[in-house]
């Protein structure tokens, strides 16, 4: 059984009310009424596709100047409340906005230490901040390291509108995880258009992991691939990005197209035991 780590518990509903997804919708070339109606259809479909766990993912963009995505925060309380409901099968990590200052600290606190949340994420696009801003970023980078709470980055271009790809290329993260080398990092959808980069700071920073998801299986980058299969096979984490992504579809692309390529063992580090590493089951 595989556990996905890079999962938005959105519905249809919400996704509407963003510009930015909706575009990423257009990326991805969905059809928008086969988008989720409601957080509970995503238990359905783990249990169809053989999907043990998800990491459910927060977001944050309360304090942010840009207003492309003022209705895009998702409250910490209501992921950790899907989760709680999911009977451990959901992972909650936190959402906060890093242009809050304090406050943000505060509510990552709050969010670990009373609601239970697992892990942090941060999509530095949607919240107009560099990854490496000493003033803003650092302070979440020093509890997250002496708490043992991961962090899951956006890394590399997205799919969303409305904002810029700059504040989240990997090459940022490579002066961070040398300022915090015992915090856990994953680098989603390996950075690309820069995945040499995401692979070289992951072979450089030993706490850093990296997920494939948002990609289809048999488009992994060349690139990357001796990477998985070889120095980085402990580092290389399955997650899908639903609902742009579904799981039955990653898996059954990922038994066509990529399973058969891989040295043995390489695929249970990949759909799970890397995952638990990560989140310390
Ligand atoms: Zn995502």
């Amino acid at each position: 059984m595989s556990i996905d780590v890079h999962v938005h518990p959105w519905t249809r509903a919400f996704m509407k009310r963003n510009g930015p997804i909706m575009k990423a919708c257009d990326f991805f070339k969905l059809d928008v009424s086969e988008l989720p109606e409601t957080t509970d259809q995503l238990l359905v479909e783990m249990e169809e596709a053989g999907v043990a766990r998800a990491v459910i993912l927060g977001q944050d963009t309360h304090a942010t100047k840009n207003q492309n995505f003022k209705n895009y925060t998702m409250k910490n309380d209501e992921v950790a409340g899907i989760a709680a409901r999911s009977g451990d099968r959901l992972v909650p990590f936190a959402g906060v906005d890093p242009n809050a200052g304090g406050d943000a600290l505060r509510e990552l606190k709050r969010a670990v230490r009373k609601l239970g949340m697992r892990g942090l994420k941060i999509h530095s696009s949607a919240n107009s901040v560099y990854l490496n801003d000493k003033r803003l970023m650092y302070p979440l980078y020093e509890f997250c390291e002496d708490s043992g709470v991961p962090i899951l980055f956006h890394t590399g271009t997205t799919g969303l509108g409305d904002c810029e790809i700059k504040y989240s290329k990997p090459e940022l993260l490579d002066e961070v995880c040398q300022s915090y080398p015992d915090m856990k990092v994953v680098m989603a959808h390996f950075g690309w258009p820069w995945p040499e980069v995401a692979v070289a700071v992951a072979l450089r920073n030993p706490n850093v992991f990296i997920d494939v998801s948002g990609w289809r299986p048999k488009y992994l980058p060349q690139s990357v691939f001796p990477y998985l299969n070889g120095p980085l096979q402990d580092r290389f984490l399955f997650g899908t990005d639903y609902p742009m992504m579904r799981q039955k579809e990653w898996l059954g692309d990922f038994e066509a197209n990529l399973k058969g390529r891989l040295k043995p063992g390489v695929a249970a580090k990949l759909l799970s035991g890397n995952a638990k590493r990560l989140l310390s089951d």
